[in-house]
């Protein structure tokens, strides 16, 4: 079953007690998950994208892997480095290998399931995914100096593709929050650099840069309008242009959108109105991210309108009912609102429902 990967290091301590630090390596097709690399091609033939969820808890996975099965949608599950932090890498690598069980069990014949890894930051962070069962990998140099940017991708790519693992990179800036991104301002990515830069690094995917914005508050009030009816922000348009013009260059080529939440407004409202704070959050709309769907976008990530779904349901939950002190009753609420999310973006967003029978 696992591949003993010749890497057992012996440390030795002030005490010269002998430590091994044994590794062991799992390919994620004993996992029965898959890499992104079929999912992209039928999903840029096909004019939809495919969903990547962020998780890092057991009730975003049920609802994840529940609202996959029944829309029978490919799905990439994906840990972020701090996710990772939190969950446990070994508990994850199992959770992913659950999740597929699961979804067999709730009558999906042949899961299409990939485990990402979100904003790698380094060829260790990646390497470790590719050796504890991730499918693919996202190695983020868009903060590196172009040149510096292109031989870390390139390490990576030459790595992961020894195991098969598809390889996502990045060029362009997202401004926002997420985890340990954070960038204060976004730069579009340059069109006339991308040909040089798929080629050189040999990725199998690229991440770029047209005003989508990492977490709940993706623009500041002074770069939206206001709605007069409403006094909701209303966010400025996604650089359609500099999309077309990087599809030109890579005819074909897999694109992925990150920070593509659209913060729904009644899931702000149901925290605001029981004791939350989030004045002003504002996402992408969804009409816009419909229309990126249907191009050689493949791949849009959300994670914070699950975050906002969760907070919503456990925030009412409690404040309607001070005396509940069991977790399955505000965390189930959660995960079936979160159910509700998934399907909504699968269905009537993304355009995946029926890609995976
Ligand atoms: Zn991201």
């Amino acid at each position: 079953m696992h591949a003993f990967n010749g890497k057992a290091v012996l440390k030795e301590t002030h005490n010269f007690k002998v430590h091994l630090n044994i590794q062991f390596m799992v390919s994620y097709k004993e996992l029965g998950l898959v890499n992104t690399k079929d999912m992209f091609a039928k999903a840029i033939k096909g004019g939809y994208a495919i969903p990547a969820f962020n998780f890092n808890n057991m009730e975003q996975l049920q609802a994840i892997v529940k609202a996959s099965a029944e829309t029978k949608s490919p799905v990439i599950l994906q840990v972020s480095k701090g996710a990772r932090n939190y969950a446990n890498q070994t508990l994850l690598r199992y959770m992913a290998q659950g999740a597929v069980e699961y979804a067999k069990e709730l009558g999906w014949e042949k899961p299409q399931i990939c485990l990402h890894l979100d904003h790698g930051d380094s060829f260790e962070t990646c390497k470790s995914c590719v050796d504890f069962g991730f499918s693919s990998v996202m190695i983020d140099g868009s903060a590196l100096p172009y040149e510096e940017n292109i031989a870390l991708t390139k390490k990576v790519v030459e790595y992961a593709h020894q195991h098969d693992v598809t390889v996502e990179a990045e060029l362009g800036v997202l401004a926002g929050v997420e985890d340990e991104v954070q960038a204060e301002e976004s730069h579009y990515t340059k069109p006339e650099e991308v040909i040089d830069f798929a080629t050189r690094t040999g990725c199998d995917s690229l991440a770029i840069s047209i005003g989508t914005s990492h977490g709940a508050y993706k623009f500041k009030p002074e770069q939206c309008t206001r709605d007069a009816e409403t006094g909701r922000l209303v966010p400025p348009p996604l650089a359609f242009d500099v999309l077309d013009a990087v599809m030109e260059k890579l005819p074909g080529f897999p694109i992925v959108l990150h920070g593509s939440s659209s913060v729904p407004q009644e899931y702000v409202d149901i925290i605001n109105a029981n004791g939350g704070k989030l004045p002003d959050a504002v996402g992408i709309p969804e009409e816009q991210l419909r229309k990126a769907a249907k191009s050689a976008v493949c791949k849009i990530n959300i994670d914070s309108d699950s975050r906002l779904a969760f907070t919503a349901a456990v925030r009412k939950v409690l404040s309607d009912k001070p005396g509940e002190f069991d977790p399955r009753k505000y965390c189930g609420p959660a995960r079936d609102l979160m159910v509700e999310l998934y399907k909504h973006k699968i269905v009537n967003v993304l355009g995946s429902e029926g890609k995976a029978i």
